[in-house]
């Protein structure tokens, strides 16, 4: 099987590379490529083939893999003479993990020529999990087709579950993200009350993660507040591009999303003042600097007094 990965950032170079070590296991090929030199290049030098343009690895791919910023780049690739859609043989698929506009895959998928399989596959549990081959795969489109490369998808992922037709795996990651974010907020206000109150923010990070509120958003982000670093690997401007993109399909779908206008009114405000390649968990930042308070792992002197002085408010 001849395979091709576009797009080597932080969820790709972790998907790619457990998909490297598949094939160089199985005996398939596996070609890559990203406007990102230093990322192909050490690709490269692991085995995998280079391909030059998008046409180049398409001559070289049965099934293709993607994981882009956005609809602008995924359309950008997939459109036009030398563009996906018109450079895939028939009988081939095209798996594309990023987070992306439900309206625009539509639309790709109506373009494509016969034949070609899109399969919306989008995928959760950060750049850790894709390291580590442990995402969550939620895939869009014809379930037969999606079941003949189980295997392959094993190969990175600890789950692949199939939500529906086309665009459900979209919908389902949107889903799941609104949740998230919400949550994301959540804790950067939790953590607040905690501080003004003179709390110690590890015993209240303990005692939440084993509390009826405990979440994979508690026990993953909270320490990345406290050590001050806002996880690096995720990008704040994509988490933007996420809310809006789940405000919209509450809009299309009729649902009302009190919380998502709000926290999507948060993102945009911490992409303004931080700009899009700030870690996502800068939007607690705004929580900081409203209250003129770090949230960080200090330990205070007479934890006590603080605190019923809080209560008694
Ligand atoms: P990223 O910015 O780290 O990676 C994107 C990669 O695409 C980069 O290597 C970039 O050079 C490459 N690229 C951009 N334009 C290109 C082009 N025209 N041709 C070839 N390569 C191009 O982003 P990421 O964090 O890896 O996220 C990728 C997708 O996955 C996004 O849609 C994101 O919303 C989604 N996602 C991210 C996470 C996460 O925790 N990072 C988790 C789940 C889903």
């Amino acid at each position: 099987m001849k395979i091709g990965f576009i797009g080597l950032g932080n969820m790709g170079s972790g998907m790619a590379a457990n998909l490297l070590a598949y094939c160089q296991c199985e005996g398939h090929q596996l070609s890559v490529l990203d406007i990102n030199e230093t990322a192909v290049a050490l690709f490269e030098s692991k085995g995998a083939m280079r391909a030059h343009s998008v046409s180049e690895l398409i001559a070289n791919s049965d099934v293709l893999f993607t994981s882009l910023p956005s609809a602008k780049e995924i359309n950008a690739l997939a459109l036009g003479d030398s563009g996906i859609l018109k450079n895939l043989q028939p009988g081939s698929v095209w798996f594309e993990t990023s987070t992306n506009e439900v309206s625009a895959w539509a639309s790709l998928r109506d373009q494509a020529p016969e034949g070609i399989n899109l399969i919306d596959a989008p995928v959760t549990g950060g750049a850790e999990g894709a390291a580590a081959g442990t995402l969550t795969m939620l895939l869009g489109g014809d379930k037969s087709v999606i079941e003949q490369y189980q295997p392959l998808l094993n190969s990175f992922t600890k789950r692949a579950v199939h939500m529906g037709p086309s665009c459900a795996g979209y919908t389902a990651k949107l889903a799941q993200l609104h949740l998230n974010y919400l949550v994301a907020q959540g804790i950067g206000e939790a953590l607040m009350l905690g501080a003004k109150a003179k709390l110690d923010l590890n015993t209240l990070y303990e005692v939440l993660n084993s509390s009826c509120a405990s979440s994979y958003v508690v026990e993953n982000y909270i320490p990345k507040v406290l050590d001050g670093t806002y996880d690096e690997s995720f990008k704040l401007g994509l988490a933007e591009k996420d809310m809006r993109l789940i405000n919209q399909l509450g809009e299309h779908l009729e649902v009302e999303l009190t919380l998502g206008s709000v926290v999507y009114d948060s993102y945009q405000k911490a992409t303004q003042s931080y700009g899009f390649d700030a870690p996502h968990l800068s939007i607690i930042r705004l929580i900081e600097e409203q209250s003129m308070t770090q949230l960080r792992n200090f330990v205070i002197e007479n934890p006590r007094t603080d605190v019923e002085s809080a209560l008694e408010m």
